[in-house]
Parts: structure tokens; C-alpha cells; sequence
């Protein structure tokens, strides 16, 4: 069967499933050529229902045979699924179907990745293993056997039967079929075990393939069990089976996915050790493990009526995992981190041709909708929500949200009238937010008179496709001001603007303060504010709110960017000596330091060029920003050896917060000693380094300064057996290659024999590099843009959702003059004329055009 022309399918369309389900029987007899699925499902019609068609999904199935109540049945089948007349009352519907797993290169529904069988449901995979309703406001319960003669034989829920050959698993709780998992394999646990705050033994185990990855376990289960107390304690929610199994694969397309009872892992996302992982690594797998065991109730316990609410699951899940690592770590440090990753993918993609709201109102492919937007800004419309009625309130919300929701397909409507019933609020213009594309901008003004303060605030979104204009929306704005000295003469308080231009007044002021605006940036949008560089500098110097501190740093940086590329000026004294305070100032947490320390990235200085009305030439930027990394080198120079000596961590390595921070602000400083020395301490620090974050932080800083040929082979000898850290080695080349060598270094590493087209991870380490390095990306020659053509070409047969996200990094072409635009166009067109190309690229190919 084959894919029919693309449909678009709208939120406003959607109606109730014709049929529910009450239970589910399959039979697994797994093969990797020819994998057997017998289905028995037990149908009733849904009285709610506006039809009696009877329909199944299902894509690139074998039909067997089908029956109705034991009658076998023809049923008429379609690209789509299949179709049949059934009785006006409960029936069962069996059919047995013959799948491939080994020919299953999507990694998409049933697969096979190093001779493990393994799954990913969500969102539509599951009608490639058989005919279903496969859309999640069908719930229902799963019994699940597997035939195979494999060792381990794993599905959702608790383990029921198993024999010589077979394994049964059922799983008590209803729940949709992107859920679903199954995994068969020769595998190994790391295995441990947690008592819920009631008592209740839970069995804890992480799978993987034998030969080494037992030993990179310990980190991930620390995590699980954190995260499970985690949730029991701030959030009231107990697990509620009595097994939790966590499978690493390597072939996979996403991070993880939190499957009733049965988490797959991307094994980038849950393997670690000192010696393989850098500190970040192992920040995002505590961090990614937090999320899909937050899942169990916020997506499986209560999950979404239909696609157009991915959010309900994903903002809410992505913020309880901002919280969770904010509480282990530092949460200052984790607002910063998060804000930075907003306000380069998110508000990336608010600003062209991709933007969408955080709840899309129509779509092709939903595998393109697992975005920035959906997921990051998702998560800040739950901190704002929170915000508007306070902690208190925001606890009983979510209390009642499990108690009314659970076993629920829920919706956004259903979401926010518990905050509604909770505090008596109409929250209508809040929903704005869910609906409504594009970041705002808000512009604050300011005057001082007779000891009255007042500040004067408009806000404004830019059109986005297909919505020209734009309400104002509810925008908790926090602010705090400071006195001269420095002190506050206004603690934090949140302002809640609701108007497009709206005053604020403050009485009783004895001198004009200096305010601080959007204090831990209590909302996603663009502060517009003419400012004097001094101003900047002083709260750079003395902000009490930790990310207006750093924002104060990062906005004087921008500026001073975007006027050296545009004025071809000299950096000021103003920044440069904010940044040495800063640096030297021992009572600041490293992390925060090392945060402080970062540029703006090439691409955000780009945006900003383009917002401030030029084209902007990323081989000038990148020039720029390399003076500049050298000036603040320079500017620094006799304190950077004290504060890298003193970034020493004595002890065995250990991933915490502590340890992590001063690593992190040795690595930024020996970038920038590496700028003067020409890489001597760098190489010494390669040579010595006895953890991944200081070996691999050496190796990028001679690379950035066009040296570590020899570190680099080295290196290659070192990990070549290991792929996770190769997925490195790999990607460090391609986003670091000089502008001019980045397309031929990224087509070089493509033809290294541990380059595999199939992997995503070694796919994105190369590619996903090369976007990175954004002026090798828009070197003048194209031969990048056509370079990822030719392979997104290749891939999307193989792989449709990896090749469609990675066409996403064409998505800025209209920031650029029209040569690259051109060069653009013609990669993108292309792609676009490929014959049969995937739903999935297809969209995002018309999307960037328009
Ligand atoms: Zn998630």
C-alpha cells in the first residue's frame, strides 16, 4: 500500500471515534523478515458518536485474514486502513497481518535496531504493526504476547505469563496505542528497586545490549528513582505499576519515549559514564529520564484527545521537567539555560516561515509538529500560567486536573477551566497564548517625576503565516527596581498586562530607580527597551534577579555585536569591564559565570541584524564574533590563569551541580587562553583529562582556533568503539570547520566507513553540525546548502521523519541576500521535485517556500 496524495487535517474538524475499544489481544510471532501480529479487539459503538462508519488505520500492512465475531470478512481496504460493515452492537475484530521489521528503516512502528526488536507508536506508528483506530482518544486495555525465541521479552504494564519461547504482558490501565511498546532482544539489566510513598514495591530496570553499556546504567537509575520521590513530593503523584523498565536503543528518532511501563531511549538519553559523557550529557539524561517518567500522569494518565493537543502533554511535561532539574541543580543557572534554548530554536522559529501556534490549528504530517513550539514554548505557557495565579492555586488546578481527568483524552478547554474552577478567573485572553503564533515584542518606555514612577509598556506579535493580525495577549511582566546603590526599592512583583499599551505606576520614590524587567523571564517575548549602555552595565553589575543579571551582560554583548558588524566599531570598555567583574567575582556561582562568559551564538546575531533591518553576511559575523572572542581574551588576560586554577576539581569525578559549574567555566576560560596560547593548555588538558567534559572541552577549544589535528586522530583511536562518543568526534568537525572548509569537511566525514546513513544520531552529529556552524552553513559557494540537499534527498526514502526535520534548517533563507536565497530556493526545490517524496518532507519543503 502507498502513502494517498497528503491531506490536511484541522483541529476544527475533529469528531468522536465512531467505535470504542474495551480490550486488546495481540499476538507477536516475531521474525525479522516476516513478523506475524493476530489482533482480537473487542468493539462497542460510541454512543457519542455522529457516525457507524467502521474504519482502521493502517500503513504498509500484509492483511492475512480478517473476521467479525469469528465470521471471516473481506474488508475493503484503502491506502489509509481498512474499512467493513460491523454488527450495531459490542463485536470482536480479529485479523492477522504480516509486517517487516528488518525492512523497517523509518523506525516508525515495529524494527529492528542491532538485532533488537523495538517499537515508537507515537504519534501514528502504531498502524504500521496493525489495524487500529490509532488516534488517542481511543483508550483501552492491552494484553500482549510475544513469540519469538529471543531472551528477553518485553511489553507495557506488569509481566503476566511466560513460557518456553513466549512471554505475556498485561497493562491495567487504558491507555491509546501510541503507548504501545514492545521489546525483544539479547539484553542485559541494570536493575534496582523503589517503594512508593504508599508502600508499593516498584522493580526498576534499564536494559541494553551486552558488551559495556551495563556499566554507563548507574547514572540513569539515580535519575529514575530522583524523579519518581520527585513527583510524590511536589506533585502528589505515586507510580502505579509494579515494574518500570527503561530499554537503550541506538537506532531511534526522537529522545525517548515514555511508553506505559516500557520508556525506549535514544541510548544518547539514558548511557553515561565519566569517562563517555560530558557533564551536559549528564544533566540532559537526568533531565529526559525526568520527563518521560513525568509522563506516566501528565500524557498517559490523563493524554490528549486527538494530535492539536500534543501541547497539553508536552508543555506540561517539559515544565515539571524545568522545575525537577531547577531543584536538583540551580535554578537560576537552569532559567538561563532555558531561555537560551527559547530564544534560539523557539523564537527561531516564531520569526519565519515555520511558525505555528503552541496549539496548531491544522496539519499534514504530525511527526512535524514535534517542535520548539510546541514543546518549549508549551512549557513557558504553563510557568506563565502559574505565575498569573500564584503557586497555591496552581497546585489545586493540577490536583483537580488528575482527580476529574484521570483515564481521560483531555483538551487545552479541559485544562484551563480547572485553573477557571479553581480561582473563579475567566482566562479567556490567557487561552490567546495556545492559539496564537509569533513572539511579542514588548517596547517599555519610562519618566520620573515628583516621585512617581512611571513605566509605559505596549506590546505587539509580528504577523505569522497565515495570521495577519493579533490580539493582545496576557503577559505577566515581573518587575523589580533598584536604587542607585543598587538595592531594590521594589522586590519582584508581577505586572499583568492585558492591553496593547498600558502604564504602571510606582509612588513615593525618592530619586528615579533603575528598573528590571521581566525578571526571570517571566514571559517569552523580545524586551524592546533604550536603554544607555552605563544602565546596562549597572545591572550587569548589581541586578538582585540572577537572569536579568546575565540578560544585562547578554543584551550589552548583542548590541555591541550588531554595531560591530554594522559600524565596523571597537568593542566599549562598558562590557568588557562588566564581564571581568563579573569574572572575578568569586561569590558567583561558576555555572552562572560560565553562562556569562558565552556569546550570543552567530545565528542570534544574525536574527538580530535582520530584526534591526539589515541582511545579515554570516562570514562577517562570524569574523566579528571572533574579534570579539579575542578582544574579551585580551581584555582578560591576567585574570583568566587564576580563575582556571582555580577551576580545578580535586576528587573522583562526580556529575553534580558543583563540580559540573567549575568545569564549565574552566572550559570558557580555556577557550579564551586558548586564543592567546595558541592551544598549549589545551593540549595539555587533552593530554591529562581523565573525564569526557575536559577531554572534549580541549578538543573544541583547538578546534576553534584552527588546531588539534593530532588530539583529533587521537581521539578517534581512542572511542572509535564507541558510538555515542564518535557521534561526537563527528559533530565537533562538522560545526567547527572554518566557513570555507565546513561542506567539504561535513562530505569528508560522510564517506568515514563509521558514517551510517541509518543512524539519526550519526546523521544529525554530521549534518546537524554543519547547521550549526552557521556561517560554513551559508558559505557564499552553496556547497553547503546543496551538500544537505543531496543527503536529505537520499535519506527521506529511508527515514521520512529524520529527513523532514533536518530540511527545517533551511527555514531562515529569507533572512539572507538574494544569492544565498537563490542557492536556497534551489536546494529546497530540489528536494521538492524529488519523485515520491515523504508527506513528511513534502510539508516542510512548501511550508519554508510558502
Ligand atoms: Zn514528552
Amino acid at each position: 500500500m502507498k502513502d494517498a496524495a497528503p491531506q490536511t487535517i484541522y483541529l476544527s474538524e475533529y469528531t468522536p471515534p465512531a467505535y470504542l475499544v474495551d480490550n486488546v489481544h495481540l499476538t507477536f510471532r516475531l521474525g525479522a523478515l516476516k513478523t506475524r501480529v493476530i489482533s482480537r479487539i473487542a468493539f462497542r459503538p460510541n454512543p457519542n458518536a455522529a457516525t457507524s462508519d467502521f474504519f482502521l488505520h493502517g500503513d504498509d500492512l500484509k492483511l492475512i485474514s480478517a473476521k467479525i465475531d469469528g465470521q471471516s470478512i473481506q474488508p475493503a481496504l484503502s491506502g489509509e486502513g481498512l474499512r467493513c460493515a460491523v454488527p450495531d452492537a459490542p463485536f470482536v475484530f480479529e485479523a492477522e497481518v504480516e509486517i517487516s521489521p528488518a525492512a523497517n528503516t523509518a523506525l516508525e512502528g515495529l524494527y529492528m535496531s542491532n538485532d533488537m526488536y523495538c517499537t515508537q507508536c507515537e504519534a501514528e506508528g502504531f498502524r504500521k504493526i496493525t489495524f487500529y483506530p490509532d488516534r488517542p482518544d481511543v483508550m483501552a486495555v492491552f494484553t500482549v504476547r510475544i513469540e519469538s525465541d529471543l531472551p528477553v521479552l518485553l511489553s507495557n504494564g506488569n509481566p503476566a505469563q511466560a513460557g518456553e519461547a513466549w512471554a505475556e504482558w498485561h497493562d491495567p490501565w487504558p491507555k491509546p496505542a501510541y503507548l504501545f511498546a514492545l521489546v525483544a532482544g539479547d539484553l542485559v539489566a541494570h536493575s534496582d528497586t523503589f517503594t512508593t510513598r504508599t508502600g508499593r514495591h516498584v522493580d526498576l530496570n534499564i536494559w541494553v545490549r551486552p558488551g559495556g553499556d551495563e556499566a554507563k546504567c548507574a547514572f540513569g537509575m539515580a535519575a529514575l528513582k530522583k524523579s519518581m520521590k520527585w513527583d510524590e513530593e511536589v506533585y502528589g503523584r505515586e507510580y502505579d505499576l509494579d515494574l518500570f523498565n527503561i530499554v537503550a536503543v541506538d537506532d531511534f528518532n526522537a529522545g525517548a519515549m515514555e511508553n506505559k511501563g516500557l520508556n525506549i531511549f535514544n541510548a544518547s538519553a539514558v548511557l553515561a559514564s565519566p569517562e563517555t559523557a560530558t557533564d551536559a550529557d549528564f544533566e540532559r539524561i537526568e533531565a529526559i529520564i525526568a520527563h518521560e517518567y513525568f509522563h506516566n500522569w501528565t500524557g498517559n494518565r490523563v493524554t490528549c484527545r486527538d494530535w492539536f493537543q500534543l501541547c497539553l502533554k508536552e508543555g506540561l511535561t517539559v515544565y515539571r521537567d524545568q522545575q525537577f532539574t531547577g531543584d536538583m541543580r540551580s535554578p537560576a543557572v537552569k532559567r538561563i539555560d532555558d531561555a537560551m534554548v527559547l530564544r534560539a530554536h523557539q523564537f527561531r522559529e516564531d520569526n519565519g516561515p515555520l511558525a505555528h501556534p503552541v496549539r496548531p490549528e491544522s496539519f499534514v504530517e504530525i511527526n512535524n509538529f514535534y517542535t520548539a513550539t510546541v514543546y518549549e514554548k508549551g512549557a513557558e505557557v504553563i510557568g506563565m500560567l502559574k505565575l498569573v495565579v500564584g503557586d497555591e492555586a496552581y497546585a489545586k488546578a493540577l490536583d483537580l486536573y488528575f482527580e476529574r481527568h484521570d483515564g481521560d483524552a483531555a483538551t487545552i478547554e479541559d485544562w484551563l477551566q480547572v485553573f477557571e474552577d479553581t480561582t473563579g478567573r475567566d482566562l479567556s485572553q490567557f487561552k490567546k497564548w495556545y492559539s496564537q503564533a509569533g513572539t511579542p515584542r514588548l517596547t517599555v518606555r519610562d519618566e520620573y517625576k515628583d516621585d512617581t514612577y512611571r513605566l509605559h509598556l505596549r506590546q505587539e506579535t509580528p504577523a505569522t503565516p497565515g495570521q495577519n493580525t493579533k490580539d493582545p495577549l496576557l503577559i505577566p511582566v515581573a518587575v523589580g527596581l533598584l536604587n542607585d546603590n543598587g538595592a531594590e526599592v521594589l522586590p519582584t512583583t508581577v505586572l499583568e498586562m492585558t492591553k496593547a499599551e498600558q502604564t504602571f505606576t510606582f509612588d513615593g520614590l525618592a530619586s528615579k530607580p533603575v528598573p528590571s524587567i521581566l525578571r526571570n523571564f517571566s514571559a517569552p517575548v523580545i524586551v524592546t527597551h533604550d536603554k544607555s549602555n552605563a544602565e546596562r552595565a549597572f545591572l550587569m553589575a548589581h541586578d538582585t534577579d540572577p537572569f536579568n543579571r546575565w540578560d544585562a551582560g547578554r543584551t550589552l554583548a548583542q548590541d555591541l555585536l550588531v554595531r560591530m558588524v554594522r559600524d565596523d566599531l571597537a568593542p566599549d570598555a562598558a562590557f568588557l569591564d562588566g564581564l571581568a567583574s563579573l569574572l572575578r567575582d568569586d561569590t558567583l556561582d561558576p555555572a552562572f559565570r560560565a553562562l556569562a562568559l558565552r556569546l550570543p551564538s552567530e545565528g542570534d546575531t544574525a536574527q538580530a541584524l535582520f530584526d534591526a533591518g539589515h541582511t545579515p553576511d554570516p562570514i562577517v559575523v562570524n569574523q566579528v564574533q571572533e574579534a570579539l572572542t579575542l578582544q574579551i581574551a585580551q581584555h582578560l588576560q591576567d585574570t583568566l590563569p587564576r580563575i582556571y586554577a582555580d577551576m580545578t576539581v580535586t576528587g573522583p569525578y562526580a556529575p553534580d551541580a558543583g563540580p559540573a559549574g567549575q568545569r564549565a567555566l574552566g572550559n570558557a576560560v580555556l577557550a579564551l587562553m586558548s586564543r592567546l596560547d595558541g592551544g598549549k593548555q589545551a593540549s595539555r588538558q587533552f593530554a591529562t583529562a581523565d573525564n569526557m567534559t575536559q577531554q572534549l572541552g580541549a578538543l573544541r577549544a583547538l578546534l576553534q582556533t584552527s588546531k588539534g589535528t593530532a588530539e583529533l586522530a587521537a581521539f578517534e583511536k581512542q572511542w572509535q568503539h564507541d558510538r555515542l562518543v564518535m557521534d561526537k568526534w563527528f559533530g565537533l568537525q562538522a560545526s567547527l570547520a572554518s566557513p570555507e572548509n565546513a561542506a567539504l569537511t561535513a562530505e569528508n566525514l560522510t564517506k568515514h566507513p563509521a558514517f551510517d546513513i541509518k543512524n539519526p544520531n550519526r546523521f544529525r552529529s554530521v549534518f546537524g553540525g554543519l547547521k550549526a556552524n552557521t556561517a560554513g552553513f551559508h558559505h557564499p559557494s552553496g556547497a553547503a546548502y546543496a551538500l544537505l540537499a543531496d543527503w536529505l534527498i537520499k535519506l527521506d526514502p529511508l527515514n521520512p521523519q529524520t529527513a523532514a526535520r533536518m530540511t527545517m534548517s533551511y527555514d531562515t533563507w529569507k533572512r539572507y541576500d538574494a544569492d544565498r536565497q537563490a542557492k536556497m530556493r534551489l536546494a529546497l526545490t530540489r528536494i521538492a521535485q524529488t519523485p515520491e517524496l515523504s508527506r513528511d518532507t513534502e510539508e516542510i519543503v512548501t511550508r519554508i517556500l510558502g
